[in-house]
């Protein structure tokens, strides 16, 4: 993809989804955004929010890092963490009802925690340092996975339970606690698997990932 690619897109996207859905795009200049929804995904690129929730603009206020990682709350404000500004903004500005963590199918976060020796020789220190987050979810499939487990098991697991574990870090900001307890707000974790399209979400009674979309029969 070259960077000509891109402001052709542009050029598109004005003659054609621009000048089709105008008003809708003034609108949400005017009357501003009211999302009703934060969704925290992968930065990979192959993860479209918008794309595999069929929304438009003004829907969804998204956030995403390396690994869809909410980093635990620190009371003095300092930790530098972009997501924690995003779930202030989102919860208490725009007053969003849902928050939903999507991991994914071949995330390479979650690939890298099983390779933080090979992150460090490669001079991807800042990489390492983040996905020090996610290492509770990796410790936590290593003393609990099957000895004959694959590899790929391995990894689908550890992506499937490390988005429990920030649905769990989301929990340790007071306010957001505060909020789900009172039931005016919703934490959802979901599981996109890109090879169908397919999105799986946390139920809590099963304790376990379920299709969202029931088969057709
Ligand atoms: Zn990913």
């Amino acid at each position: 993809m070259s960077i000509k690619k891109l402001v052709e897109g542009n050029k598109h996207f004005l003659e054609d989804k621009f000048k089709k859905y105008e008003h809708r795009y003034i609108d949400l200049v005017e009357n501003g955004q009211h999302p009703k929804a934060l969704f925290i995904g992968c930065s990979d690129s192959r993860v479209v929010p918008n794309l595999i929730t069929d929304t438009k603009p003004g829907d969804l206020f998204v956030a995403r890092n390396i690994g869809n990682i909410v980093p635990p709350y620190k009371e003095d404000g300092t930790s530098g963490n972009s997501i924690a500004a995003a779930v202030e903004y989102a919860v208490f500005i725009l007053g969003v009802s849902e928050i939903i963590v999507c991991g994914h199918s071949h995330c390479g976060a979650i690939a890298g925690l099983y390779q933080t020796e090979k992150l460090e020789t490669q001079g991807l220190h800042h990489v390492k340092n983040w996905l020090k987050h996610g290492q509770e979810a990796k410790n936590y499939v290593e003393a609990h996975i099957g000895a004959n487990e694959t590899e790929q098991n391995k990894l689908i697991m550890t992506e499937k339970i490390s988005v429990i574990f920030q649905l769990k870090n989301l929990l340790t900001y007071p306010t957001i606690r505060e909020k789900v307890e009172e039931g005016s707000l919703n934490l959802r974790g979901w599981y996109y698997i890109m090879e169908s399209g397919e999105i799986e979400y946390y139920n809590e009674e099963k304790k376990e990932f379920v299709k969202m979309i029931k088969d057709q029969e």
